[in-house]
């Protein structure tokens, strides 16, 4: 096979705490909060998620393929990560949903799967990959000329150090240390040139905050950490 665009160091850091992602008051604790804004950012971009066919790319242990299979949709999950994916399968059987979970990168899949996804989703994701242009380009060529697209990953700026990596891992412990690199952390405006350079039109941006008092997230106008993309061919 030829060099996969995969961090050896990242997927072993997802593994050695893959046994808590379906415990909201571990690590994930973040995933499952944020789960909910984030699919009612999906499902109202397409407009409805019934019946939809769903890639989500770097699926971990399944959170958000779960919620958008509750929805109607039929998803498949990707992951490099292989007891995230046991823990994903394992969670099945409690959830009684029915989702398709395969080790795979983006690339690899991509290379048998052209135009076949009405929506794709990669969040909290791309800061972990060595070449996250790489991804978006296996996204892009998955995606059905009508389909949807979105990216969630966090900003690179001096107030994302202090929020994303400072307050997140060091303060409030919310992450464990190391979970982030803040050189891996990726602008707006490059993760729409990437995508524009897939033909890709970046219709929105839209941020995720958090509340340190109230402990609550919401979306929000700010981007200057976390961000969700919509993207689309037309
Ligand atoms: N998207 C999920 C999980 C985010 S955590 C959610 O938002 O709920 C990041 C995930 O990306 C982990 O499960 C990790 O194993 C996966 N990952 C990291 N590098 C990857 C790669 N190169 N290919 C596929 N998945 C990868």
């Amino acid at each position: 096979m030829s060099e996969l665009n995969v961090d050896p160091d990242e997927i072993e850091k997802f593994d050695a705490i893959a046994s808590r992602w379906w415990d909201s008051e571990s690590e994930f604790k973040p995933l499952h909060q944020i789960n909910p804004l984030r699919v009612d950012y999906i499902e109202m971009h397409c407009k409805g998620l019934s019946d939809k066919k769903v890639l989500d790319i770097g699926c971990g242990g399944g959170i958000l393929c779960e919620a958008l299979a509750q929805k109607g949709s039929i998803v498949s999950g990707i992951d490099m990560a292989e007891k995230a994916l046991k823990v994903a399968k394992i969670h099945l059987l409690e959830s009684k949903l029915d989702i398709d979970y395969l080790l795979s990168t983006a690339e690899d899949y991509a290379a048998k799967q052209s135009a076949s996804f009405d929506v794709i989703t990669c969040l909290e994701m791309l800061e972990h990959v060595p070449d996250p242009a790489s991804v978006v380009a296996a996204a892009a060529k998955m995606l059905k000329p009508d389909g949807h697209l979105f990216f969630s990953t966090i900003n690179r700026n001096p107030k994302s150090f202090v929020l994303a990596i400072l307050g997140a891992e060091y303060v409030l412990n919310l992450l464990p240390r190391g979970t982030h690199e803040y050189q891996k952390f990726i602008k707006p405006s490059e993760l729409a040139s990437v995508a524009r350079a897939n033909l890709l039109q970046v219709q929105d941006i839209t941020g995720m905050t958090y509340n340190p008092l109230t402990k609550r997230y919401k979306l929000a106008r700010d981007i200057d950490v976390n961000y969700l993309m919509y993207c689309s061919f037309q």
